[in-house]
Order: structure tokens, then C-alpha cells, then sequence
């Protein structure tokens, strides 16, 4: 007969971004700690963490609450994605309800080297109005949601995303399925290929994706760059930049 360990610590775990799936994979597996990994279940095909997974919104803050009384949750790790805002507003107000100790693991965002010509702006919307002064060939890698800002512009779009974008997407546009990481040569390669004259992108951060700033600087063409919603602050929420943070954060709360 196995030895059955009670189950001490339940953490869930906010996904939906290699970070995730990478502290997961490393807390998997510790004695008495059950895991959840949560993902919204936008993408068709995922990249399954390690351990358990739901799949699935939770209805709101007040979902969310209950699902962490529910499953007599210790503590949340929020990994989602820098712009995914509305997720962890609704953590930081379930965890602050049910006093759930939250971390925010977010990743660093870029920032522009020397060769760089990068635009800031605040929405995808300023993005859509700044494109017709820098070219009239996009490169859009913002994901497949809220194309409908570039909808009307009469200007061509290549538009990667990893599934189909939602409509409407631009009038003149050819659709790319990829998922990163991606290279600089297949970047440069890409560019070249579709002669891009401006890359639009959002303030991700991490490595999966950067090989386009590198291949647009190298180019000489201009980024557009949507720069993140403001990470949230409130009591009880901590914030780690890195993988590693986050799993000295989340073994020191279950030593103590
Ligand atoms: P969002 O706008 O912040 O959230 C919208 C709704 O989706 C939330 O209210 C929640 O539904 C549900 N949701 C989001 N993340 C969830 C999760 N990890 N587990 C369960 N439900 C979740 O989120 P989003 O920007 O659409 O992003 C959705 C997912 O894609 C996230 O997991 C994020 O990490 C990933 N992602 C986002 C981006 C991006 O650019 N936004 C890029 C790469 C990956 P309920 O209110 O019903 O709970």
C-alpha cells in the first residue's frame, strides 16, 4: 500500500505564460503542496503545465472568492501575463477578501538600447493612430484581441498571432500562426520577406519574443510599443520579477 501524504498547502497558480508553466514544473511534486495551475482557456492547443490544471474563467472576483474557499486555498501566485490586468485585479480583490497572502510575478519589461527608434504609447488605439506617419507595411504581434483599432486603416498588416485573431482584424491583412520563441534570424528573415516598415508590439518583457526588437533595430524600422497597464498595489500583495523569487516566496510562506 503507498504511503499517502495529507495534503498540507494548497497554492494556485495564475497561468497562461511560460513563467507559470515553469514554477509550476518546479513546485510540482513537493510533498503535501497540491498545486493548481488556472488557465482562461483562450488558446485552442495550450502548453500544459506540470501537475494539476483547471481551465476556465471563475466568474468574477466573487467566482474567484469562492473557489479559493472552496478549495481552502494558502496562497495565489499571479503569473499571467503583464497585460492581462483583469485577472489580477480580480486576485488582488478575492485574496484581499478571503486574506490569501497574493504574489504578482511579473517579468521586467524592455527597454530601448542605443539603434533603437521606439514609440510609446498608451493604447492600442494611439498605436493605430501613430502608424500612418511611420510606413504603410505593418508587422502587428499584439495578440488576437482588440484588432478592431486597426480595422479601417488602409495600410497592410502582417498579423501573428497564435490562433486565428477575433474579427474584425484590418482590411488588408495576411494571418500568421506562430508560437515563440523566435528567432532573430527568422525575424530579420520575416521582415525582409514582407517588406515590414513598422513593427507594433506590446511592453511583454522575457526572451520568447524579443528577437523582433533585436531584427527591427538591426533593420533600422521603427517599434510602436504599448506600454503595460500599472501592476496593481494594494495590502497583502507582494511582487517578485522572477521565476526563482517566486519560488523562494511561495516555500518560505508554507515553511511559516
Ligand atoms: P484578462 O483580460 O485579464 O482576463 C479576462 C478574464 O479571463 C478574467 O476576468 C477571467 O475570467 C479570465 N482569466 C484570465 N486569465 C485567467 C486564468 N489564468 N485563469 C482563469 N481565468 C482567467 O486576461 P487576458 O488578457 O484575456 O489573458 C487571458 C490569458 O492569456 C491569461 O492567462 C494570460 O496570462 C494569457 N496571455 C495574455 C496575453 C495578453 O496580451 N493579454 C498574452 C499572452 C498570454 P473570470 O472573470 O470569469 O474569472
Amino acid at each position: 500500500m503507498p504511503v499517502l501524504r495529507p495534503i498540507l498547502s494548497t497554492v494556485l497558480l495564475l497561468g497562461g505564460t511560460g513563467e507559470a508553466r515553469r514554477l509550476a514544473g518546479a513546485l510540482a511534486g513537493t510533498p503535501g503542496l497540491r498545486v493548481v495551475s488556472s488557465l482562461a482557456g483562450r488558446v485552442k492547443a495550450p502548453s500544459l503545465p506540470a501537475g494539476e490544471v483547471r481551465i476556465g474563467g471563475f466568474g468574477g472576483t466573487t467566482g474567484l472568492v469562492q473557489w479559493l474557499r472552496d478549495n481552502r486555498v494558502d496562497a495565489v501566485v499571479d503569473a499571467t501575463h503583464p497585460f492581462a490586468a483583469r485577472i489580477t485585479a480580480h486576485a488582488v480583490r478575492a485574496c484581499a477578501a478571503t486574506g490569501t497572502p497574493l504574489l504578482v510575478l511579473s517579468r521586467p519589461g524592455w527597454t530601448a538600447g542605443p539603434g533603437d527608434r521606439w514609440h510609446w504609447v498608451p493604447s492600442l488605439d494611439a498605436a493605430a493612430r501613430l502608424l500612418p506617419e511611420l510606413g504603410g507595411r505593418v508587422f502587428l504581434t499584439t495578440g488576437r484581441q482588440d484588432l478592431a483599432v486597426f480595422a479601417d486603416l488602409d495600410l497592410w498588416f502582417l498579423v501573428r498571432t497564435v490562433d486565428p485573431p477575433e474579427p474584425p482584424v484590418p482590411r488588408h491583412a495576411e494571418v500568421l500562426l506562430a508560437r515563440g520563441p523566435f528567432t532573430v534570424d527568422g525575424e530579420r528573415d520575416l521582415l525582409e520577406r514582407h517588406r515590414i516598415d513598422v513593427v507594433v508590439t506590446k511592453d511583454s518583457g522575457g526572451i520568447m519574443t524579443a528577437a523582433k526588437l533585436i531584427a527591427a533595430r538591426d533593420a533600422g524600422i521603427p517599434v510602436v510599443v504599448q506600454r503595460r497597464p500599472p501592476l496593481p498595489t494594494g495590502p497583502g500583495v507582494e511582487r517578485a520579477e522572477s521565476v526563482e523569487d517566486a519560488i523562494t516566496w511561495t516555500q518560505n510562506l508554507l515553511q511559516s
